[in-house]
């Protein structure tokens, strides 16, 4: 067994004082404990006919695509506000202080597709169930919610109640 926990740094006080940042680099140069994650972020979603794995931008790229591989489904970037060249649509989301903006491509999504939702970490969920809102109002089924590390402290998953939601990695 590998301790995947062993894999994940954290650095105090980033980017800002009294963040808790949880680095996740040490894993993607490990090709074993990397290898294992995602086994084990695809395997509660395998046989579940996941059409499309939609990664938020910029760390669950790099887990959704092996993902996505994995389960011969296609891939969509969710994406801060102005990145994505064609039209999009958009959710804004409430912040601490402010708000916030994602993006997808207005034909990333089709009505009926089934979609896993990947992201390196859940925080407080605002995110997460922005993706959701998107998801959904192209006509689309969040069929799974997959996260490598979960903050539960912050409770996040009171934003996401209701949909199958896989965290690898609890602090
Ligand atoms: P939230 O919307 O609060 O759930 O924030 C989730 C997003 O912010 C994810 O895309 C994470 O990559 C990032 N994030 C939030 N808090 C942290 C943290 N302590 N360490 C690393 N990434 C974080």
């Amino acid at each position: 067994m590998i301790n995947l926990e062993s894999f994940i740094r954290n650095i105090p006080d980033f980017p800002k004082p009294g963040i808790q940042f949880k680095d996740i680099t040490p894993l993607l140069i490990s090709p074993f404990a990397f290898r294992e994650v995602i086994s084990q972020m695809t395997k509660p979603f395998r046989s579940q006919g996941i059409d499309k794995v939609l990664g938020i931008e910029a760390r669950g790229f790099l887990f959704a695509s092996p993902i996505a591989m994995e389960l011969g489904a296609g891939i969509v970037p969710v994406r801060k506000p102005g990145k994505l060249p064609f039209e999009t649509i958009s959710h804004t989301y409430t912040l601490e202080y402010g708000t916030d903006t994602i993006e997808m491509h207005k034909d990333a999504v089709s009505p009926g597709d089934k979609v896993l939702i990947v992201d390196d970490l859940l925080a407080t969920g605002g995110t997460v169930e922005a993706a959701c809102k998107l998801v959904e109002s192209a006509g689309g089924v969040v069929t799974g919610i997959s996260f490598l590390v979960e903050l539960a402290f912050l409770n996040g998953r009171t934003k996401i109640d209701g949909y199958p939601v896989h965290a690898l990695i609890q602090f």
